[in-house]
């Protein structure tokens, strides 16, 4: 009985992490954080605000990006959490990581602006996923 109780719990966890349907879209990415799927159909891209702010990155226009994520009604996808790895810039069919990199302080971030730590701008610098130093320094790293 315990088992089967067990098991039982098991499968409804199992259950809820299955609805979370992650879906993967490929398009061009257009101003306002839009994306022009092929065939021509424009997706309104949201997520949290460091991935909101990648999408308004005006060197990423034109790219082929690809979204993780879930849609929030038939026009909006919404991207999973920056440090889920939602967006991607795709490169000759193979998804990068899109990071931006300080060469001064060699500081790693998921989000465009100016270094935490010298205040530079930082470089848009797109990794294998496969590469070991895609992650940005833990927050403790910093001064
Ligand atoms: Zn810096």
């Amino acid at each position: 009985m315990l088992t089967r109780r067990l098991f039982g719990g098991l499968l409804c966890a199992t259950t809820l992490f299955a609805q979370r349907a992650l879906e993967r879209l490929r398009g061009t990415l257009k101003k306002s954080a839009r994306l022009a799927a092929p065939g021509g159909r424009e997706i309104i891209l949201e997520g949290d605000t460091e991935t909101s702010a990648v999408l308004r990155d005006s060197r990423l226009l034109g790219l082929e990006l690809e979204a993780v994520g879930e849609w929030a009604d038939a026009g909006r996808f919404r991207v999973e959490p920056v440090h889920e790895r939602g967006l991607f810039v795709v490169r000759n069919g193979k998804p990068l990581v899109i990071t931006y990199w300080c060469e001064v302080c060699s500081i790693r971030t998921y989000s465009p602006g100016k270094c935490m730590c010298c205040q530079e701008e930082t470089q848009l610098d797109l990794r294998d996923p496969a590469a070991r130093d895609t992650d940005p320094a833990p927050p403790n790293a910093t001064k």
